[in-house]
């Protein structure tokens, strides 16, 4: 059985609406595990707004948004789509569709694939405030050490 298009909250049901279980997971910091159906009723249950601007990358796995997004710089890139006349980011928009509403302490969600446009809910982990600048302070840093490797080779 599945909810409404509008329904991308799932208000009127106890469990995220892909899921359609409760939300289980050895620890409450630990992202609970979609099987191949429940991303397939994410994927089937997604309006076509959302679903026709997703392209799937064979090599990464990410869900590569194609829409609108939030520009570039500070807080950019990251994909924007409107439900029910409201603009929200696209990967919280999935991953909450998923797994159900993002509670407690671990309130961002990391893209542990480090690509911004990504919207794909198991390449999200949700973390502190502190945790996310971390990460992305060592994924800057290793950016860094890469092209420094690389331009030093010429
Ligand atoms: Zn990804």
């Amino acid at each position: 059985m599945f909810q409404e298009v509008g329904d991308h909250m799932g208000a009127s049901s106890p469990f995220p609406v892909a899921l359609n279980r409760p939300v289980t997971a050895r620890s409450k910091w630990v992202r609970p595990k979609a099987t191949p159906e429940d991303i397939q009723r994410l994927i089937d249950n997604l309006p076509w707004h959302v679903s026709s601007r997703i392209w799937v990358s064979q090599s990464t796995g990410c869900w590569l948004w194609a829409g609108a997004d939030s520009g570039s710089g500070r807080g950019g890139e990251y994909g924007r789509v409107s439900i029910d006349g409201k603009t929200t980011a696209v990967h919280i928009y999935l991953y909450t569709r998923l797994f159900g509403p993002i509670k407690g302490k671990r309130k961002y969600l990391d893209h542990t694939c480090r690509a911004r446009n990504c919207c794909n809910p198991e390449h999200l982990e949700q973390v502190t405030h502190r945790m996310n600048c971390a990460r992305r302070d060592a994924a800057q840093r290793k950016l860094r050490r890469q092209l420094v490797s690389s331009t030093s080779l010429c």
